[in-house]
């Protein structure tokens, strides 16, 4: 892996050149929360911040999108976007992690074209970050992006070291060759010190080994019950959550009765709907088993990228208006608590 050296002071130039490539969205403070949106400049990003309220995914899987134009009596047309050139700036490495998943089922065969279009239009910039009270993912295997992104940012005292990612990446770099140097061995000093005091710094833990079994075998257990007593089932956690790709499918026929679209949005497994099926069975009828369906989801196992289905982000349990906090539900299952 190549890595350069960009000062701190040259940051305002490095975000100008990234302009070239295309639209740059990244982390900005909304009252105290943190969203990714469109940016013109350095002062509106927030380097440093814990999470965003929604992941990447709202760029490759919109909320609500119209998929498809009806023509009654003639058929279905494909409503494709013209590939908008993006740069998202200042990805953790969960978030580059759960899009990895994303793409080993979006672009898996046959591949999803309006999430393929955007994200191969789309550079992927990381930053390096600390581990608040809710963050896990290194329990998760999830601390740290080996691939999936062009760029990545790991901040020193008075610089950043970037990785170098894919040949994109390599282009982006060469154009920027006024504002970059190469690193010191006293920089990758500094990047071992700070990736160790980092890997000290979790206080959440999860183990992991045995999971997909553990949550499975213990189906009857009354830590469900306890848990899922105080779940509201309102599905902020599907939602917020970075690898949840579970989306509904509707048509709407305009009055002319001659026309009409076909959407897509997102949905959530803690809704009642979710699991109704023509006739009218629901094969998860209850709160308790949605609540067991989830936490049985996202502890198995992505056969593509062998990797759990949850990163360790943290988002279900920060934004969990009931307070249900994702490892202390696992850990209680652990027999732990
Ligand atoms: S966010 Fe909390 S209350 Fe809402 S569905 Fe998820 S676990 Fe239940
Ligand atoms: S389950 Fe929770 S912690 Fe895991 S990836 Fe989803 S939102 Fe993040």
């Amino acid at each position: 892996m190549r890595y350069v050296k960009l000062l701190k002071e040259n940051f305002k130039d490095f975000f100008e050149n990234l302009k070239k490539f295309g639209e740059v969205h990244a982390p900005v403070k909304r009252g105290n929360s943190f969203s990714f949106a469109k940016v013109d400049s350095p002062s509106e990003v927030a380097l440093k911040y814990n999470r965003t309220i929604l992941p990447p995914k709202k760029y490759f899987i919109k909320p609500f999108e119209e998929v498809l134009k009806i023509k009654v009596g003639k058929g279905y047309e494909p409503l494709v976007e013209e590939p908008k050139s993006l740069i998202l700036l200042g990805l953790h490495a969960c978030d580059i992690n759960a899009l990895k998943i994303l793409d080993s089922i979006y672009l898996d065969e046959p591949p999803d074209d309006y999430y393929q279009i955007r994200r191969t239009a789309t550079v992927i910039i990381g930053i390096s970050c600390e581990p608040d009270d809710y963050c896990f993912c290194k329990s998760m295997g999830a601390d740290y992006a080996w691939t999936g992104f062009d760029l990545f940012l790991h901040e020193l005292d008075n610089s950043y070291l970037i990785r170098i990612g894919s040949s994109r990446g390599e282009v982006m770099i060469e154009s920027m060759k006024n504002v970059i140097s190469e690193p010191t061995k006293e920089d990758f000093i500094k990047l071992r010190d700070i990736e160790l005091k980092r890997s000290r710094m979790f206080k959440k833990a999860l183990n992991t080994s045995l999971l997909p079994d553990i949550v499975d075998s213990l189906y009857e257990s009354d830590v469900w019950v306890k848990f899922s007593d105080k779940c509201v089932s309102c599905g902020s956690c599907n939602l917020v959550c970075p690898t949840c790709r579970c989306y509904d499918v509707t048509e709407k026929v305009e009055l002319n009765l001659k026309e009409g679209v076909r959407v897509r949005r997102w949905d959530s497994c803690f809704i009642r709907s979710h699991a109704l099926v023509a006739g009218g069975l629901n094969f998860r009828p209850t709160r308790l088993d949605r609540f067991r369906h989830r936490y049985n989801c996202k502890s198995s196992i992505e056969p593509r990228t062998n990797s759990p289905f949850c990163v360790g982000c943290g988002r279900c349990s920060a934004f969990c208006p009931a307070g249900i906090d994702h490892v202390d539900v696992l850990n209680a299952i652990w027999g732990l608590t």
